[in-house]
């Protein structure tokens, strides 16, 4: 198959022209989250860089198999190979199981997805479901002498692999560098070196998720998931694998050693990094108090949030910005976004009811068909493809308004031009146009006023009454100093 299609490499540090190994087909790994708390905007991010990916890899007629995991095992506080597993705190804390937290936010992160109309992958593989593949794997690993036993638990052994390959290869870290800048962690001390990492832990009495192995009763370390459900679904090399930059080091460059140990063979041909949201212009994080749910932006419910931002106007925000450059949020971004949205859409609903005129002259639609796709070319560079459609949302006004004509030809290619790049490509939605949120919200308001006047002339019953009523649609009330402010279950 014939494409023009450049991706940037972040192992050759280069855009190259994507050759799959097998086409037709296409084997695509993303990593997923780590299921023990609430999508974010953060996650948002590489779910619709990815889902771009995927849809206009198939828009092309490749066969893309799509795997996009669940961690629900291994993910430890730290980050390193320290720290209670981040599940099983919040089970010990909320007294689950912590398979039942990581259905629960498993189930949580499919509905927020959904309603960014972020396409299911092909498969989504848990990380617990291929405890006996990645045991099999460091079995290998160790066989081929690139990982000790040390107490029970195995580590990867840097410096053997140096030998051999190149541990930062994909991040450009030296190994040098790195021991020095290595942090000794209390508990490290059965590392040969800091800079190895676990493919297996040896579980504490304590530990709730703990596993077999021909070592001890442990858990797999988290870069063992993903080289080990890549290798099985999409096989020992495959096309493309994608995630955040956060993840390029230790994850990605992890797996690549794990990989290449294993099977000595570079295990992915183009990796894709996107690239981070800053909130403005700071970093995201709990600590300090600006990360948001997905939730939050399709309620509003948050203090650095002016209001409530429909799915859509997140996802057009996200496409607005190149994957791999940085994404500011500001209300001020998003309320732009919003109205960017809401003026495609009426154009697209208009071009479908517009006339042509026989013989107009033609007005060079198919030019900016061609402006879209060799955007898309460079890299997905949604944001000169969204340009080039406004000028056919330009074009369109102009023609509803009696100041273009448009020929028959002409009107047909611009139809097919926004029903590829917007509904297939772009995967916006043409009924949600947010305005369908402002009506629930307008609805709300006039429901918490009648509530509020019943309260203030002492009228309990009517007050109940609207509470246990919208109680019956998951709907919650909450009172503060700042008002009444509603939001779903
Ligand atoms: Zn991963």
């Amino acid at each position: 198959m014939e494409n023009n299609l450049l991706i940037y490499n972040s192992l050759s540090r280069q855009k190259e022209l994507f050759k799959p190994i097998n086409p037709p087909h296409v084997g695509l790994y993303v990593c997923g989250p780590t299921v023990y708390g609430d999508a974010h905007l953060g996650h948002a991010r590489p779910a619709i860089t990815f889902d771009l990916v995927f849809r206009y890899l198939r828009h092309l007629d490749y066969k893309v198999r799509y795997v996009r995991n669940i961690t629900d095992v291994g993910h430890l506080e730290h980050d390193a190979d320290e720290g209670e597993d981040k599940i099983a705190k919040k089970a010990r804390l909320e007294n689950l199981e912590p398979m039942e937290v990581a259905q629960y936010y498993t189930n949580r992160y499919h509905q927020s997805m959904d309603k960014l109309n972020v396409l299911r992958p092909s498969i989504e593989p848990h990380a617990s479901g291929h405890i006996i593949e990645q045991i099999a794997m460091i079995q290998k690993i160790l066989d081929k002498g690139f990982a000790y036993i040390e107490n029970g638990s195995v580590y990867f052994d840097i410096a053997k692999y140096n030998q051999t390959y190149h541990y930062g290869i994909l991040s450009g870290r030296n190994v040098e560098e790195m021991i020095n800048n290595t942090r000794e962690l209390a508990g490290q001390e059965e590392k040969h070196n800091p800079v190895d990492f676990a493919l297996w832990k040896k579980a504490e009495p304590k530990h709730i998720m703990r596993w077999p192995s021909p070592w001890c009763d442990g858990f797999p370390g988290w870069h063992m998931e993903c080289s080990a459900m890549g290798c099985k679904y999409l096989g020992e090399q495959f096309d493309i694998h994608g995630g955040g930059m956060d993840l390029l080091f230790p994850h990605h460059e992890s797996e690549i050693a794990q990989s290449m140990a294993a099977n000595g063979k570079q295990p992915v041909h183009y990796w894709m990094h996107n690239n981070m949201i800053t909130i403005n212009g700071q970093k995201m994080g709990k600590s300090l108090g600006n990360a948001m749910s997905l939730e939050d932006f399709f309620t509003g419910n948050h203090a650095l949030l002016e209001r409530a931002y429909s799915p859509m106007t997140i996802r057009f925000f996200i496409l607005q910005a190149q994957y791999r450059s940085t994404l500011d949020f500001s209300n001020e971004a998003l309320q732009a976004a919003e109205k960017g949205y809401k003026r495609m859409m009426a154009a697209v609903a208009t071009a479908q009811n517009l006339s042509a005129t026989e013989g107009a002259e033609n007005l060079g639609i198919q030019k900016i068909m061609d402006e879209c796709y060799d955007a898309m070319n460079d890299d997905f560079n949604s944001p000169i493809a969204i340009a080039a459609l406004f000028e056919a949302v330009r074009i369109t006004n102009s023609v509803k308004d009696g100041n273009l004509k448009i020929n028959g030809e002409e009107l047909t290619l611009l139809n097919r031009l926004f029903q590829a790049f917007v509904f297939d490509i772009f995967g916006l939605l043409e009924s949600e146009s947010g305005g369908d949120d402002q009506l629930v919200d307008g609805l709300m308001q006039t429901i918490i006023n009648i509530r509020k006047e019943a309260r203030a002339k002492k009228d309990w019953a009517t007050s109940d009454l609207i509470r246990d009523e919208l109680a019956k649609f998951d709907i919650v009330l909450k009172d503060d100093k700042d008002g009444t402010s509603w939001s779903k279950k």
